[in-house]
This record gives C-alpha cells, sequence and structure tokens, in this order.
C-alpha cells in the first residue's frame, strides 16, 4: 500500500473496523451531487451512451442470426424487469420491518446468451473491437446488413485475431462466447474462483480457458500480460475499459422504456432506489451512469459487496480507489458470491461514478444464502449467489439516508433490485446452493 499506514487510516476512518471485522456494515456518502455536477467527473457523455445503442442496433441483426433465442427481442440482449411482491412481504417479515413502496426486480440474470449482466458489457466490448476490425480493413460499412459477419470471409478474418480476458467467471463466458461465434481465438483467464461448468461450457464453445490458483486481481495480470507479447491480441480490461463500461450503461434508457410500459412513474415525488452488487464496479457503476442520464436525480443508486470483498466501499469511503487493496487491510476476499470476489475496485469507475453514488453496504455469504433460498421459495426465482447482494438493500438504510426523503416520497418509491447472475447456473449447482441453507 502506498503512502498512509494502517493505523493512521483506521483512526481516520472509524468504518474500516467494521470491514475488518467482517460485520455487516453500510455507508452513505454525504458527498454526493447531483447529476450536472457529478457529469463532468465521468468523462463521457449521453452522446456516448446514444453511440453504444446505435452500435448494438447495427448488430442485431446478426445477433439474432447467430443466438435465436434473441428473435423475440429483435436482436436486442435485454432482460425483463417484473414486481416481487411476495419476497417483498417475505423480507419485510425476516427483517422486522415494513418497506414503504414497492419491490422490483431486473432480471439480468436472464439475459440471453450468457445469463448475467457481463451479457451487456462484455459483448458490447467484443461487438465494438469486431467492427473496428472489420471497418478498418475496409470489410464492412456500418450501414451494412451486418448478418453477414457471420459469413466465412469475416470468420476467416477474425480467426486471424486474438482476444484475451482475466474473470471470475461471467466476463470469461460472455466474451468467450461472444468473440467465439465471430471466429476470433479467444483465451478467458480464470480466477481461483470460478465455477467449474463455466469453464467447461467455454470450453465447448472452443475458447482456451487458463486456470489461476490466485484471485482476480492475478487472472487479469496474466491475461494483460499475455496480449501484450502478441500484436493481433486485443486485452479486454475489465478495470479501465470505457467500452464495457458503455455497454453497461445502455440499460439506462432501456430501463426507462420498460417503466413506461409498466406504467411506473419516476420524478422527485416517486423515487427510483436501485441495489447493485458490485465486483470491480464496471457493470454497478455503468448502470448506475446510464440510470442517471435516463432518470436524472430521481434516481439513486446503491453498491452492494460481500463482507470479504467491500472493494468499492474500501476505494470510495478512503478516496484511495484502486491505490488500496481489501488485503492491505488483511481481508481474504474469499467469498461464495464468485462474481464479486474482487480485492481492488476499479481506479476508473470509483474517480468517475463516486459523486454519483448515494451508499455502499457489506453482506455476509450466510445472508446472501438465506435470500437466495427465500427468492427460491417465494418467486421461484433461482439466482446466483451474487446476484442476492442487492436483495438486502431497500432493509440497509440508515436514519441518517431515510431523513433525505420525504415520508410520502418513501411510500412512493419503487425499489428495484438488480439481479445480476445466475440464469445459466445448471440444476445440480442450484441444488448445492439450496442445500446450504438447512
Ligand atoms: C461481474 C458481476 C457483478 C459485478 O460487476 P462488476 O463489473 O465486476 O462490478 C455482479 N454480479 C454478477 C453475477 C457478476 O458476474
Amino acid at each position: 500500500m502506498t503512502a498512509p499506514t494502517l493505523p493512521h487510516l483506521l483512526s481516520r476512518f472509524p468504518l474500516l473496523h467494521d470491514l475488518i471485522a467482517l460485520r455487516e456494515t453500510q455507508w452513505f456518502n454525504p458527498a454526493v451531487t447531483p447529476l450536472a455536477e457529478g457529469l463532468p467527473w465521468v468523462g463521457l457523455t449521453q452522446q456516448d451512451v446514444e453511440d453504444a445503442e446505435a452500435r448494438l442496433q447495427r448488430f442485431a441483426p446478426w445477433i439474432m442470426h447467430v443466438f435465436p433465442e434473441t428473435v423475440p427481442s429483435g436482436g436486442m440482449i435485454e432482460s425483463p424487469c417484473i414486481a416481487i411482491p411476495a419476497m417483498q412481504s417475505a423480507l419485510q417479515a425476516h427483517f422486522a420491518h415494513p418497506l414503504p413502496g414497492k419491490l422490483w426486480l431486473k432480471k439480468d440474470s436472464h439475459l440471453p446468451v450468457s445469463g448475467s449482466i457481463k451479457a451487456r458489457g462484455g459483448i458490447y466490448e467484443v461487438l465494438c473491437h469486431a467492427e473496428k476490425l472489420a471497418l478498418s480493413a475496409g470489410l464492412l460499412q456500418i450501414t451494412d446488413d451486418y448478418r453477414q459477419l457471420a459469413d466465412e470471409p469475416f470468420r476467416q478474418f477474425f480467426s486471424t485475431r486474438r482476444i484475451a480476458v482475466g474473470s471470475t467467471g461471467n466476463l470469461g463466458l460472455s466474451i468467450g462466447i461472444a468473440s467465439a461465434k465471430l471466429g476470433f481465438q479467444v483465451s478467458v483467464h480464470m480466477s481461483a474462483d470460478a465455477r467449474e461448468w463455466k469453464k467447461a461450457l467455454l470450453r465447448a464453445h472452443g475458447v482456451t480457458v487458463v486456470e489461476y490458483a490466485e484471485d482476480y486481481s492475478v487472472a487479469v495480470e496474466q491475461g494483460r500480460r499475455e496480449a501484450a507479447q502478441d500484436p493481433h491480441c486485443f486485452f479486454i480490461d475489465d478495470e479501465n475499459s470505457r467500452n464495457l463500461f458503455l455497454g453497461y450503461a445502455v440499460a439506462g434508457v432501456r430501463l426507462k422504456r420498460q417503466f413506461t410500459d409498466a406504467g411506473i412513474t419516476v420524478d422527485a415525488r416517486h423515487p427510483l432506489f436501485v441495489y447493485l452488487p458490485c465486483g470491480v464496479g464496471g457493470g454497478p457503476g455503468g448502470v448506475t451512469f446510464g440510470l442517471k442520464l435516463a432518470f436524472g436525480d430521481d434516481v439513486h443508486c446503491i453498491f452492494a459487496e460481500p463482507t470479504h470483498s467491500p472493494c468499492m466501499l474500501l476505494g470510495v469511503h478512503t478516496g484511495l480507489h484502486d491505490g488500496i487493496a481489501v488485503q492491505d487491510l488483511g481481508i481474504d476476499n474469499q467469498t461464495a458470491a464468485d462474481g464479486l470476489a474482487v480485492g481492488r475496485a476499479s481506479g476508473f469507475v470509483g474517480r468517475a461514478m463516486e459523486r454519483l453514488i448515494d451508499g455502499y453496504y457489506t453482506l455476509s455469504d450466510d445472508t446472501l444464502f438465506t435470500l437466495l433460498g427465500m427468492l427460491n421459495q417465494q418467486e421461484n426465482i433461482a439466482l446466483e449467489p451474487s446476484a442476492l447482494a442487492s436483495m438486502a438493500g431497500p432493509w440497509r438504510w440508515d436514519e441518517a439516508y431515510r431523513s433525505r426523503f420525504s415520508e410520502q416520497a418513501q411510500r412512493n418509491a419503487t425499489h428495484l433490485v438488480w439481479a445480476t447472475g445466475g440464469g445459466m447456473v445448471p440444476h445440480d449447482e442450484m441444488a448445492k446452493y439450496l442445500a446450504r441453507l438447512r
């Protein structure tokens, strides 16, 4: 760790005692700003997000062609959003606290192609790269029908290029599947947390899976190193990529459309609270950016992390961002929430987004499994452990945060829990998750 010593940090930031003790805790940032003030720090604009949406539209015919499960949505990789009243009742009883407002679930767990939030950013980044290569080689014009990308000349062209990425599982799954479909040679560097079934599925798609006994940071570093040695290899940088971030951000306008269709009002008197599981930060950060652009100051985003991997809370709270890792506090980064097993947050996302994220909380693996079982029982929805991190959010407000909103606004509120993954978890794996409860 650079600069401040641990005793110095602890005296300046007493909250770190909770993190070190692995106690569930929360922190609502007193320094959040309105969107207009926070936006310049992001370094990206509404136009960038619109460009991303337009690019996804260009690719829609190809997506529909190679991933037939996207035909009903016209080649859009998008997920349903549903009310979960039975779960809301069960949670109210469980936490012994009524929730004014309504609880909804955003089912990114059921996104087509790869069954997690990574199907937004990961696939988008691969498409960006493929488009750039094909355009600059003169093989493609942006006015063309992109279905031709499935034809042999394109596959031949992409097969001479390589893509590499480091992942705890779901990013690798998304990037591996999309890259392989285009014909790229792709290697996924998987951390020790990655589930066996994800590696097997990738190998079945012809993806090279490199396994590490270490955590995410090491897998990313190795991927970066491999790519640096090969000018034809493109490294997808989960910690710093603007394109990944923009792929996630497209969720904002799309959710706004879904809310309009569902008759859900979002304005100053009807605020929207969104709870997002956070790993390195790109997924929840990008979605938050998109939501802020779509709903302005009427949407409030709160990030959720495992008690064993609270990297974003640590980075933003201390202002050290990627200059500190949970391991520097002696926290082990060992969690069953494999999608969130990240010890050091993205420095880009923390610095860009900290003014626009209302708060952060941690929860134990035991809580994650309790929530996993409850959701399965109440709503018959199966998610992976990481995705449940968002579920406790509405019950984790502190009094100071509550006092920021009128009682009427609280009664009118929509609480949206972002379910980030689990749609492709095999049956026997899910059975093991459920068995942990007994
Ligand atoms: C990756 C992931 C997240 C968090 O996304 P980051 O970009 O790493 O913050 C949350 N849930 C699941 C299931 C994931 O795979």
